[in-house]
């Protein structure tokens, strides 16, 4: 009998990943369609100064709204957008999108705020993205200075060499650069210095552990001191409560990104909220 369920399980984990596996060739196949069927949108979060409270940037977050399976999460189809290297096209559009929506704004009155666009790894290494990034701000009229690319720390693991002349060439478009994920991957500390960024991101399991040992929040101080040795400014992400944020600007943390504040919004509502900063100030 043992032996019959062991089999049995067997058979069932199986097909389980089986399952899976079709699942991500439905979701593979629909992927090449998204973007013309429109099934792409933007929310946006707003990032906030740390002590004014006042939303000084936004981040462009992807959404996949799948006609039968509905919102699918970015951290199930960017995966399989770069597989296939779809991801080029999506992140040319999300850059443009997001530029042209703040272009928009900034045009109707409203405060520029920066603009932050994630940049996979499969971007960094495509030849054209450098020609892209300066074709998108041309078109769009967008000032540089008001975008910020973040790029993963995993990103920067492999060809170093290379993946620092890319930063460089964007730097010099005028545009700002951040490390998203701070402290989650296993890039040297070494290096860390010789990389031309702006900005890192304290990953969302720093904060959260700022209000669950003395350890943790010792995580979190150490982070916030190291950028600020690098002559880097620190934002966190993922600050949920009262707690974490009066810590993290405690310890003189730049920027804060959390639902405490803000969750990713639609453009519309966003508008509407840097309206109210503008009459309200
Ligand atoms: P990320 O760039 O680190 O973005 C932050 C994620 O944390 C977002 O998830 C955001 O909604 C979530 N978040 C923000 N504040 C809080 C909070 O207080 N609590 C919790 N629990 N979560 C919070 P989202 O939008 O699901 O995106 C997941 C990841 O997908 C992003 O992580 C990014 O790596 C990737 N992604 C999203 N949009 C794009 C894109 O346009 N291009 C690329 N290459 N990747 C993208
Ligand atoms: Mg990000
Ligand atoms: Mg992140
Ligand atoms: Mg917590």
């Amino acid at each position: 009998a043992a032996k019959n369920k062991g089999k049995n399980q067997y058979t069932l984990f199986s097909n389980e990943m089986k399952e899976k596996q079709q699942f991500k060739m439905i979701l593979t196949s629909s992927l090449f369609h998204a973007q013309e069927r429109n099934e792409f949108m933007i929310l946006y979060q707003p990032q906030v100064g740390a002590k004014s409270e006042r939303i000084i940037g936004l981040e462009a977050l992807l959404r996949w709204k799948h006609t039968e399976y509905g919102m699918i999460s970015p951290n199930e189809f960017i995966p399989l957008a770069e597989q296939t290297g779809l991801i080029n096209e999506i992140g040319e559009w999300v850059l443009r999108t997001a530029c042209m929506q703040l272009k928009a704004w900034i045009d109707q009155g409203l405060p520029p705020v920066r603009m932050a666009v994630n940049l996979s790894v499969v971007q960094l290494r495509n030849p054209l993205l450098v020609q892209q990034v300066k074709q998108v701000l041309l078109e769009t009229g967008l000032d540089p200075a008001l975008l910020e690319l973040e790029i993963t720390e995993s990103a920067t693991v492999k060809d170093f060499e290379f993946i620092v002349r890319v930063l460089n060439q964007l730097k010099a478009i005028g545009v700002s650069l951040s490390i998203d994920d701070f402290g989650t991957k296993y890039s040297s500390l070494g290096r860390l210095k010789d990389l031309p960024v702006d900005r890192l991101k304290m990953d969302m399991q720093f904060v959260q552990d700022i209000d669950h040992s003395e350890k943790g929040a010792g995580i979190a101080k150490a982070i916030i001191n190291l950028a600020k040795y690098l002559d880097m400014r620190m934002i966190a992400e993922g600050v949920e409560n009262q707690t974490e944020l009066e810590f993290l600007r405690k310890w003189d943390c730049d920027e804060i990104q959390g639902y405490y504040f803000y969750r990713p919004l639609d453009a519309e509502v966003v508008r509407k909220i840097l309206q109210q900063s503008v009459s309200n100030s």
